[in-house]
């Protein structure tokens, strides 16, 4: 859970309230090495507070991140230590993500240092140098390494995120909407690059995205955000086969043909109907009843919390549609006849 603080004006003060942005209420999300999980929701949905959140780059307002079953809570302690190698980031931008006044190599030498103790043997630490960009496929790497960012294209320069994110040797990678500002003709190569390290270093990827067609693509399992809150999780064939909550409905209703990842649109975010709400006073009840078809009575006043639902396990929904007590009469799919 993360709230922030908002700056409180006069008439706040003379009234007491305090308020909050509730960025991220309450999501629980676990990543197992060698999966892929998408975190899918609007702008504002929540979905990047929560890649920082386990990026630990804020603290949590309440919970916690374990790693291998230890919370990792006390800053400096030991888990909270290998927690800063194991799980790396890949941020959104790569045109700010490095430093413009510092070369390729700088940025990977670095990375090698404080991960990997790299030492004083030129030799060796070139060829590690070379190593991370065969991994990304910048070949021959002798071409990147003296190369300053705006050398290169955005995708080389997303892939020196990645090799830069390798050189801890992460457990998991968190890709924040990684290929959302690179040219249309570019987003399949980094997602299968991804996929390939996965792969190849049995890497846990958080994937968080605005493009559910991308997800499940290229994701095992996803999870759909609304106003911070999970709304609907599940395996990804599922979730966007066989959607049960109404928001990740329509945003598969509004997303580019998911058959089609070749189209994986850049401004397919808040195509659906309406506006996502005010996290200061989000909507009382189901935050999304306000945009919802579906909404009855009691969405507009009783929070669902998720439920596991249908004959798949693991898959979840928050929504009053799935009452536990009307699971069993009511499967997900005939309640959206
Ligand atoms: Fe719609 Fe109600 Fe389900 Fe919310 S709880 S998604 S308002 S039907
Ligand atoms: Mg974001």
């Amino acid at each position: 859970t993360k709230h922030f603080p908002v700056r409180r004006n006069l008439r706040s003060l003379m009234s007491r309230t305090s308020s909050a942005v509730h960025a991220v209420d309450d999501v629980h999300l676990a990543l197992r090495r060698g999966r892929v999980v998408a975190l899918v929701g609007e702008s504002g949905s929540g979905k990047s507070t929560v890649a920082r959140l386990l990026a630990q780059l804020y603290p949590r307002t309440d919970g916690d991140i374990k790693l291998h079953g230890a919370s990792t809570t006390v800053k400096g302690g030991r888990a909270f230590r290998q927690y800063a190698t194991r799980v790396q980031m890949v941020f959104q931008d790569p045109f700010a993500s490095l430093n413009p006044v510092h070369t390729i190599r700088y940025h990977l030498t670095r990375a090698l240092r404080i991960h990997q103790h790299a030492g004083s043997d030129t030799a060796e630490l070139e060829r590690a140098l070379h190593e991370l960009l065969d991994r990304v496929a910048l070949t021959p790497p002798e071409r990147y390494l003296d190369k300053f960012p705006h050398e290169l294209s955005g995708g080389q320069r997303q892939r020196v995120a990645i090799a830069r994110a390798l050189a801890a040797n992460p457990e998991a990678l968190l890709a924040d909407e990684p290929v959302s500002m690179l040219d249309v003709s570019i987003r399949l190569g980094v997602l299968n690059l991804l996929r390939d390290l996965k792969e190849r270093f049995n890497l846990a990827i958080l994937y968080i995205t605005h493009d559910i067609a991308s997800a499940r693509y290229f994701a095992d399992e996803t999870m759909v955000m609304y106003a911070g809150r999970m709304v609907e999780a599940g395996d990804s064939e599922t979730v966007t086969q066989s959607p049960a909550h109404p928001y990740t409905r329509l945003l598969i209703d509004s997303a580019p043909d998911p058959d089609r990842i070749e189209n994986m649109a850049s401004d397919s975010t808040d195509r659906g109907n309406g506006e996502p709400p005010s996290l200061i006073h989000p909507p009382a009840g189901c935050r999304f009843h306000p945009r919802c078809p579906m909404a009855m009575p009691r969405c507009t006043t009783d929070l669902p919390t998720p439920i596991e639902i249908g004959d798949k396990p693991g898959h979840w929904a928050a929504c009053w549609l799935y009452d536990e007590a009307t699971v069993a009469a009511q499967p997900p799919g005939s309640a959206a006849a």
